[in-house]
C-alpha cells in the first residue's frame, strides 16, 4: 500500500496545499487543495472519497474534482462520510446553489457521486484495503483513520485536539507503520487551539505520551508561515523520537 501525500498544510499560500492523501491510486482521504496536484488521468482513478469531517480545507476541492472528471470517468465517485458531514454537503456545497447536486446530476440514475454513510468505528473493505474511522475530538464531529494495507498499517488523525479514543485504537494496532498526526497552533496561541480544537506542541507532547513506542510519527496541517517556529516547539517538547513535519510529495509504503 502507498500513501501519497498530496497536502499536508492548514492554509495556502506558495507551496502549501491542504489535506489529502491518496492511497495508491484510487482512494482519497479528504480532498483538501492538495488535490489540485493530481493529473486528469490521475483524478480519474478515484473511486472513493474518505473524509474526515465538513471543514472546507479538507474538501475544498471535491467540487472541482466532480465537475472535471464526473462525465469522463462513466461510473460515480462514491463519497464515505458519517452523516453530519454528508448533511454539511448536502445543505451547504452541493446544493444547487454553491455547486451542482451531483448526487442527482446529470440524472438521479446515474448521477456523477454518491453518499456512503460511515459506521463510525466499523471497518470498510475497499479491494485489500480496510479503512476504520476513529472519532477524534475536533469543532465539528470529526474522524481519523486507520488505514490497513496487506503489510501494515498508517493511521491520520484528521483535526482534532487531545484525544484518547485515537491512541486506544492505534496502540490496539499490531503492525502500525506510521502514524500522522495534527499540529496547527504555537503555544503562545494554546487558547485558541483548545477553543477551536487543534493542537499546540504543549498539547500534542502530552498526547503522544499515550502512544506506545514503535511507529514513525509525523506532523500535518502547520499554520502556514510558522512550520520552522512549531517544529522548533515540538523538539523542545519532544526531544527524543521527535516527530517529523510531514511533506507534500512524500510517500509513505507499507
Ligand atoms: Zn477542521
Ligand atoms: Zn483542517
Amino acid at each position: 500500500m502507498k500513501v501519497h501525500i498530496l497536502g499536508a498544510s492548514g492554509g495556502i499560500g506558495g507551496s502549501a496545499r491542504t489535506t489529502s492523501l491518496l492511497i495508491d491510486d484510487d482512494i482519497l482521504i479528504d480532498a483538501g487543495t492538495g488535490v489540485g496536484e493530481l493529473s486528469l488521468a490521475a483524478m480519474q482513478c478515484v473511486d472513493h472519497v474518505f473524509l474526515t469531517h465538513s471543514h472546507l480545507d479538507h474538501l475544498a476541492c471535491l467540487p472541482f474534482m466532480m465537475d472535471s472528471v464526473g462525465a469522463a470517468r462513466g461510473r460515480p465517485v462514491t463519497v464515505h462520510a458519517q452523516p453530519a458531514t454528508l448533511e454539511g454537503l448536502k445543505a451547504h456545497l452541493f446544493n444547487g446553489v454553491l455547486w451542482p447536486d451531483f448526487a442527482s446530476v446529470p440524472t438521479p440514475q446515474a448521477p456523477f457521486m454518491l453518499y456512503e454513510t460511515l459506521n463510525v468505528g466499523a471497518e470498510c473493505k475497499i479491494g485489500a484495503r480496510r479503512l476504520r474511522s476513529i472519532p477524534v475530538n475536533h469543532a465539528v464531529p470529526t474522524v481519523g483513520y486507520l488505514i490497513r494495507g496487506s503489510t501494515g498499517s498508517i493511521a491520520f488523525s484528521g483535526d482534532t485536539t487531545t484525544t484518547d479514543e485515537y491512541w486506544r485504537v492505534l496502540n490496539a494496532c499490531d503492525d502500525l507503520k506510521h502514524v500522522i498526526i495534527e499540529l496547527s497552533f504555537l503555544d503562545k496561541d494554546e487558547q485558541l487551539a483548545r477553543i477551536s480544537r487543534h493542537m499546540c506542541p504543549r498539547l500534542l507532547a502530552e498526547d503522544l505520551k499515550k502512544l506506545k513506542a514503535g511507529p514513525q510519527v509525523h506532523l500535518t496541517h502547520l499554520m502556514p508561515g510558522a512550520e520552522d517556529e512549531l517544529m522548533t516547539e515540538i523538539a523542545r517538547h519532544v526531544p527524543r523520537n521527535t516527530p517529523r513535519r510531514l511533506m507534500r510529495g512524500d510517500i509513505l509504503e507499507c
